[in-house]
C-alpha cells in the first residue's frame, strides 16, 4: 500500500453549480503528486493543494513532450456510492505508454491506490446531476534541467481532477465530421497507440481545418497510404454496415486502444453481434452509404462515451447517416455503458471499483 502524506487546504474552493461544469474548467482543492529519481524509484506520494508547480525553464517536458496522460472518471450512483469504470484498463494503458516514451513504469497498485485515494479525499466534488461525473487525468512530466535529448532520469506524476458536466445537455446529437486527407495522427511506429501531449499536439491543425469546413472533428487516416480509418477526434470510430459492426484494428499501432472501444467490443459480442476488427477505407464508407448499406457511425471515448456521426464530408462526399439520427446500435451502447458507470445496470465481473 503507497503510503501517502497529505496537506489539506487552509481554505476550499466554492463548487460550481452542476450546470456550468462543462468539461475541465474546474478543478477540485487537492491534487496528488509523486517524483521519480533515477537509482531512488517513486518516492514522496502525497496529497497537496491544487496550486502551480514549480519547474525549470529548461525541464524536458517543455522542450522534448516527454509527457504522457490518462483519463478516467468516477462516478456517483444513486445510492451515494462512488465508483471507477475499469480503472485497471487505463492503468495497464498508463504503462504501456510510459513503455513507449521510455518513462519509468509506475506500479498498478500503487497507481490505483493513489486514484482512490484522491477522489476519496475530494469525493464532495463528484457531482449529483444526472449524467455528471469527476474526470480524472493522471499524468507524468519529465523534469530534467537539462537540453540534451535523452530520457529524463527525474519525472512528477500527478493526478488532478475536474467535475464535468453531462457531454449531452441537449441529447446525443450526431456531429459532422471532416475526413482528412493531408495531414495525419499517427503512423505506424510512431506514437499512435500511446496516450501523449504530443500527439494532440501534432491533430490541432486538422481540428482546425475541419471547423473550417463546417465540421466538428476530424477523420483521421492512416499515415502511410491516407486511405484506412484510424480514429476520429480523439475517439476511436465503429461503422455498422450491413449490418456488421465494424471498427479498425489495432495491429498497426497507430490506433489509441481505447478502454470505451473495449468495452464496447465485449458488449457487443456478449449480445451475439457480428463484430469484426478490421482495416476500414474511407471509400468503403463512401461506396456503402451508396448501396444504402452505411447504418451507423459513432465515436467512442470516455468523455462522451458514444458520440454518433451524422454526417461525414471531403472534398468530393458529403453523406448523411442514418438520416443524421443516433442509431440503433449506438443507442444501445450509450444506454447499457452509462448505466454500468452510474450504477443502474449490472456490470459485468471486474469492471466496477468501487471508491468508497
Ligand atoms: C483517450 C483516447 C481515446 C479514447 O480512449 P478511452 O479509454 O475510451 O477514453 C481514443 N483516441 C485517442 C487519441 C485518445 O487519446
Amino acid at each position: 500500500m503507497l503510503d501517502i502524506k497529505i496537506t489539506r487546504a487552509e481554505t476550499l474552493k466554492q463548487k460550481p453549480a452542476d450546470n456550468v461544469l462543462g468539461f475541465g474548467k474546474y478543478f477540485t482543492d487537492h491534487m496528488f503528486m509523486m517524483d521519480y529519481t533515477e537509482g531512488q524509484g517513486w518516492h514522496d506520494a502525497r496529497i497537496v493543494p491544487y496550486a502551480p508547480i514549480s519547474l525549470e525553464p529548461s525541464a524536458m517536458v517543455f522542450h522534448y513532450a516527454q509527457e504522457m496522460f490518462e483519463g478516467l472518471k468516477a462516478y456517483r450512483t444513486s445510492d451515494g456510492t462512488i465508483q471507477l469504470f475499469r480503472p485497471d484498463r487505463n492503468i495497464a494503458r498508463m504503462n504501456n505508454t510510459a513503455r513507449r516514451l521510455c518513462i519509468p513504469q509506475i506500479p498498478a497498485e500503487d497507481a490505483l491506490c493513489a486514484i482512490k485515494t484522491l477522489v476519496d479525499y475530494e469525493s464532495d466534488w463528484v457531482p449529483h446531476s444526472e449524467g455528471t461525473s469527476l474526470y480524472i487525468r493522471p499524468f507524468v512530466i519529465a523534469t530534467d534541467a537539462m537540453l540534451g535529448v535523452h530520457p529524463a532520469h527525474n519525472y512528477i506524476f500527478m493526478i488532478i481532477l475536474s467535475p464535468v458536466g453531462s457531454y449531452y445537455a441537449g441529447g446525443l446529437d450526431p456531429v459532422k465530421i471532416f475526413v482528412e486527407k493531408e495531414y495525419v495522427r499517427a503512423v505506424k511506429g510512431g506514437t499512435g497507440q500511446a496516450k501523449c501531449g504530443g500527439n494532440y499536439a501534432a491533430s490541432l491543425i486538422g481540428q482546425d481545418k475541419a471547423e473550417k469546413y463546417g465540421c466538428e472533428q476530424v477523420l483521421w487516416l492512416d499515415g502511410v497510404h491516407h486511405k484506412y480509418v484510424d480514429e476520429v477526434g480523439s475517439m476511436n470510430v465503429f461503422f455498422v454496415i450491413d449490418g456488421e459492426v465494424v471498427t479498425p484494428e489495432l495491429t498497426d499501432g497507430n490506433i489509441l486502444p481505447g478502454v470505451t472501444r473495449m468495452s464496447c467490443l465485449d458488449l457487443l459480442r456478449s449480445w451475439g453481434m457480428k463484430v469484426t476488427e478490421r482495416k476500414v477505407t474511407a471509400q468503403e464508407l463512401f461506396d456503402a452509404h451508396a448501396a444504402g448499406k452505411l447504418d451507423e457511425a459513432f465515436g467512442t471515448g470516455t468523455a462522451a462515451v458514444i458520440s454518433p456521426i451524422g454526417e461525414l464530408v471531403d472534398e468530393e462526399h458529403d453523406i448523411v447517416i442514418n438520416g443524421g439520427k443516433i442509431g440503433a446500435i449506438s443507442q444501445r451502447l450509450y444506454d447499457e455503458l452509462t448505466g454500468i458507470q452510474w450504477g443502474k445496470r449490472e456490470a459485468p465481473e471486474g469492471w466496477i471499483v468501487k471508491v468508497k
